[in-house]
């Protein structure tokens, strides 16, 4: 048995908006391990900017960054 686990092209990852606090569901295209992506909030349209690493395992972390400047 192989324990091989091929990670899907994309990975569905929910966070939440840091200005209104909506669920936002989105896709993470899991080709590169670390990556940073801007999605906007489907509710309030504020760009949401997201720190995505994934380690060694496959395993997906979806970091917030904030933009406070
Ligand atoms: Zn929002």
């Amino acid at each position: 048995m192989s324990d091989d686990v091929i990670p899907t092209i994309s990975h569905r990852a929910v966070m939440h908006c840091p200005y209104c606090w909506q669920r936002v569901v989105f896709m993470i295209d899991v080709a590169y391990p670390h990556q940073e992506m801007v999605e906007d909030c489907s509710k309030c349209c504020s760009p949401i900017y997201l720190d995505v690493r994934m380690d060694d395992e496959g395993k997906i972390t979806v970091y917030e960054q904030g933009e406070d400047d």
